[in-house]
């Protein structure tokens, strides 16, 4: 079926589970936000599956037929299996999928977190209307979601749309997946963060280099942003460099994809002033001469934070190729 035709259900339970926040919404089929709990995640899995529980209990008044999508930041491959979530490390091999079959008697589906978050842009976003997408978040790590002829494609093992470990740079930075030179390592907070760090120590940044000393760990996202904002020539420069490695990873996704757009979520765009000119700007460069026929808008997703859990209650008001396992 296509996306953009919608089964008739009266509401779902939608449960996003990040790397330290837990938020839940009850969901109306038009996509309506009806009520919301936001918990910190615990640690373990089991812990986890109960939250998840207890919270969907509660949005659903106990309407156990209710359906429940499930999103949660890292791979999830088709049996309901979680793997490689650097942000869920204590979790890792974790089966949500059948640790909460016994606890449900509605449908239940999951998803990675940047597929829900392509769910609620296609519905009253960034993708609505759109045939043919590609959603990229700039957090952490870099997500992706493939939409291709108005669906999500998960790929053979619903594996797809993960464009973070693309090769850019042969032989470049060290990956949190353990290769070197993935989009990753430079488009990502994460490689925010290592580009300023090589300029740290090659002292190319010097206004952040005497706030922060030798507390690395106080080298966020939100520092740079702060002084590149407040006009230091360094950091601005730091982020154009910033800006031409995201923009180089759209590049390669776009001659494998021919999107008609390209809609950027994540923490990086929320600073959309910032970031969005400037990864435009570069995008738009290195395809003047690349073998497209078009110019491809790039855009900032709409759906806000609660992208994720709105995504995964729409996800169960759609027919996807989301995991149902009941
Ligand atoms: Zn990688």
């Amino acid at each position: 079926m296509n996306l953009s035709k919608r089964v008739a259900v009266a509401q779902s339970v939608g449960i996003d589970i990040g790397g330290t926040k837990t938020l839940a919404l009850a969901v109306s089929s038009d996509g309506t936000i009806r009520s919301r709990r936001q918990h910190a995640t615990p640690k373990g899995e089991v812990e986890i599956a109960k939250l998840v529980v207890e919270l969907y209990r509660e949005l659903a008044n106990s309407d156990l037929t209710m359906p429940l999508g499930i999103g949660v930041a890292g791979l999830v491959d088709r049996s309901g299996r979680l793997f490689n979530a650097p942000n869920l490390v204590a979790v890792d091999g974790f089966k949500i999928a059948d640790l909460l079959k016994p606890h449900l008697t509605g449908r239940l589906y999951v998803d990675n977190d940047a597929n829900c978050a392509a769910y609620a842009e296609v519905h009253q976003g960034a993708l609505r209307s759109v045939s043919n997408g590609l959603l990229i978040t700039l957090g952490t790590g870099i997500g992706g979601a493939l939409l291709i002829d108005s669906r999500i494609r998960r790929g053979a093992f619903g594996m797809a749309g993960e464009p973070g470990h693309m090769i850019i740079q042969p032989g470049g930075l060290l990956c949190a997946c353990g290769n070197r030179g993935c989009w990753e390592a430079y488009g990502s907070g994460a490689g925010l963060r290592n580009l300023a760090l090589e300029r740290i120590k090659s002292g190319r940044l010097e206004v952040i280099a005497d706030l922060i000393g030798t507390n690395y760990a106080a080298l966020t996202g939100e520092l740079i942003a702060g002084e590149a904002n407040a006009g230091d020539a360094q950091t601005l420069e730091l982020v154009e460099e910033y800006a031409s490695w995201v923009a180089r990873g759209l590049v390669n996704c776009s001659v494998l994809l021919d999107p008609e757009v390209i809609v950027i979520g994540g923490g990086i765009a929320s600073d959309w002033a910032l970031f969005g000119s400037r990864i435009q700007k570069w995008f738009q460069q290195l395809t003047q001469n690349a073998p497209l026929r078009q110019t491809i808008p790039v855009e900032p997703a709409v759906a806000g934070d609660a992208a994720g859990a709105l995504g995964a209650a729409l996800m169960c008001h759609l027919d996807t190729s989301g995991i149902q396992t009941s």
